[in-house]
Parts: structure tokens; C-alpha cells; sequence
């Protein structure tokens, strides 16, 4: 006998069972491919007003940078991510014959061929988080000062997960706070940011909780790693209830690196040891999403206190009082 038709499986599911779905028409646009999308104004503006306020609460003396969508492939491979993660790596590739190897490539595909055989790759990944790129960065500046060194990075990030839920993306914003010193600099830092980072959180109207958390390591090595990371606290992740309560979704995470990248590019903290290194990393897009599945689409309806925080003009009411004394 046929198993009956089970509603419940995610493959049958209808569409709309997500619930976050009904956001999608309001803030995205389908650009073809499940976790591409194209954003609107109304999601882009919170996007920026998000990222304001993370900014009022950089440390002084942290140094801005912002990156493009990609990176060296050679220094993301010494950074080791292939070891950790390599499903989720996305590589460019261009066509890099001869005028004729390349013609051949176009006119198959004009035959109704395929052309991407002939790709070869380039020397450029998609960055799969905001940080990797600063840590030769900070290396070619030699020694550490005393108390270390702090970065602001920025960067649009790719990871091959596609997925229709809306708060797992394959292109998505991160911002992060990079901590490069000893292991007590980083550990401060780390400690700082768990406090701040849960401030924001609560001042946003966000319910959350802070949790240990592993990364997704590959492969059954991979399950090791995650369990020693756990073990270690290594990882932190604030978890906001998007989809359930079981599986809330990570808006921003906490994380030490040890002696990794320092050892990696030989950045030497001002003792000459290897330095520590930790960052904060904030989902921009998932932030988003949690703020418009909590409060809704209607920014009019947020309450006074998140409008203000966000730098959103007073309600309307309100505006129309200063009006009559204009
Ligand atoms: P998850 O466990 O949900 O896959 P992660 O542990 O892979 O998250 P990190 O590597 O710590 O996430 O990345 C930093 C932040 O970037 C996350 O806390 C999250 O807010 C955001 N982020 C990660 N992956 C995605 C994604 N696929 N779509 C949107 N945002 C993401
Ligand atoms: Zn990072
Ligand atoms: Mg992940």
C-alpha cells in the first residue's frame, strides 16, 4: 500500500507553511535562485539604520575597513577554511583561454551546448565571512602594539547553503568587530561585546538568547571539531526565535580563534608571542528579518522608543504636533 501523502515533510510542504514567508513580498524580490534576492527600499533603509547603530557603539580607536565580495583564493586557503568548510566555498571562474579556445566556449553554448566546461578558476574566492581578509592585513604592519589592535570590516558574504527560508541567505551582509592581541585582549573584547551585543538586542525589541554554538564543520572530522569547540567555549551565537522557539536563528555570533590566524600570518602580539584573535560577527540581513518578523512591515507601527534608537522620525501624530509649530 501507498504511504498516505505526509503534509508535514519539508519537500510537500506548501510554501507558505514557513513563517517567515509572508515578509518575502515586502522586502525582497526573486532574482532566480533561492537565497538571492533583490531588497527593497523599506528592507534596505532598517538594513542601514541597523548598521548606524552599530556603529555608535564601536570602540575608539578600531580601525574601518570595508571589503568587496571577494577575496585572495590563496589566502583563504592558508586560512584553512577548505579544511573546515569547503561545501560551502563558492570560487570565481572565468575563461581564460585562447581568443579561440574562448569563442569555442560561447558558440557551444550558442548551439545550445554547454560553455561552463570550459571555466577554469581564477584567483578569487566569494568571501565567506568578513574577517578573513584583515588578518594578513594587520600581519604586514609586523609586531602588535601593546593592547592589541581593533578592526570594524564589513563585506557582502557567500555560502553555498541555498535555502528558501528567508534568514539563510547564500549572499548576505556581515559586519564584524575584530580583536588581534593577547588571549586576555581578546577575552575582554569577547566578553565586552557578549554584554553590549545583548543590550543592543533588548534595546531592538528583540527576544533572544545567548547560547554555546559550533560551527558547522564538514564531514565526520567536522562533527569533532564542533564538539571540542563546544567543549572550549570557543563559540557563542544570540539566537533569536525567528521560525521556532527549538531552532532559533543566529543574528550575530561571538567567537575566539585562539592562536589560529596568528599563527597562520605570524602576527606577533608585543610580547612576540602569537596573537589571539576574536571577532563579533553581526547577520546584517538576518537582524533585518528578525526586526521585521517581530514588529512587523508597517515601520509607523514600531513602537516610539525602537523609531527613535533607529533614528526613524517621530509617529506621524507626533510630527503633525511640531507641524503647528513650525
Ligand atoms: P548558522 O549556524 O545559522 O549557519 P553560522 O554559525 O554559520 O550560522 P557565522 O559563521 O558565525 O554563522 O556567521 C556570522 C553571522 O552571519 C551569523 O551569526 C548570522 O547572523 C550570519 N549568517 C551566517 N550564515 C548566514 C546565511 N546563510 N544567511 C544569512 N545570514 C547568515
Ligand atoms: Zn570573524
Ligand atoms: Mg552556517
Amino acid at each position: 500500500m501507498n504511504a498516505p501523502l505526509r503534509t508535514e515533510s519539508p519537500e510537500l510542504a506548501p510554501q507558505s507553511a514557513d513563517p517567515l514567508d509572508h515578509l518575502a513580498d515586502v522586502l525582497f524580490h526573486k532574482m532566480g535562485t533561492d537565497g538571492v534576492y533583490a531588497r527593497t527600499a523599506l528592507y534596505e533603509d532598517v538594513v542601514e539604520r541597523l548598521a548606524a547603530l552599530i556603529t555608535r557603539h564601536r570602540d575608539d580607536g578600531t580601525e574601518v575597513m570595508r571589503f568587496p565580495p571577494v577575496m585572495n583564493r590563496a589566502q583563504l586557503e592558508k586560512s584553512g577554511y577548505l579544511k573546515s568548510f569547503p561545501n560551502l566555498l563558492g570560487c570565481v571562474c572565468g575563461l581564460h583561454g585562447t581568443e579561440r579556445e574562448i569563442n569555442a566556449a560561447v558558440s557551444r553554448f550558442d548551439a545550445g551546448g554547454d560553455w561552463t566546461t570550459s571555466l577554469s578558476p581564477a584567483d578569487l574566492v566569494l568571501s565567506p565571512a568578513a574577517c578573513y581578509p584583515v588578518y594578513p592585513i594587520a600581519a604586514a604592519r609586523g609586531p602588535l602594539p601593546a593592547g592589541g589592535l581593533r578592526f570594524d570590516v564589513a563585506a557582502d558574504c557567500f555560502r553555498r547553503e541555498p535555502s528558501r527560508h528567508l534568514d539563510r541567505l547564500q549572499s548576505f551582509r556581515m559586519r564584524e568587530y575584530v580583536c588581534i592581541g593577547t588571549a586576555d585582549d581578546v577575552s575582554d573584547f569577547r566578553e565586552r561585546w557578549m554584554v553590549r551585543a545583548q543590550q543592543i538586542a533588548r534595546d531592538l525589541g528583540l527576544s533572544f538568547r545567548v547560547d554555546y554554538a559550533s560551527d558547522p564543520f564538514f564531514g565526520r572530522v567536522g562533527q569533532m571539531k564542533a564538539v571540542s569547540q563546544k567543549q572550549q567555549s570557543l563559540k557563542f551565537e544570540l539566537l533569536v526565535p525567528l521560525r521556532s522557539e527549538e531552532k532559533p536563528t543566529a543574528c550575530m555570533s561571538f567567537n575566539y580563534h585562539q592562536a589560529h590566524f596568528g599563527t597562520t600570518w605570524g602576527i606577533k602580539d608585543a610580547d612576540g608571542e602569537p596573537a589571539h584573535t576574536g571577532c563579533v560577527a553581526f547577520g546584517m540581513d538576518r537582524l533585518a528579518v528578525a526586526m521585521f518578523h517581530t514588529h512587523g512591515t508597517n515601520l509607523d507601527a514600531w513602537s516610539a522608543k525602537v523609531r527613535e534608537l533607529l533614528g526613524l522620525p517621530a509617529h506621524a501624530i507626533a510630527d503633525a504636533h511640531i507641524e503647528g509649530w513650525r
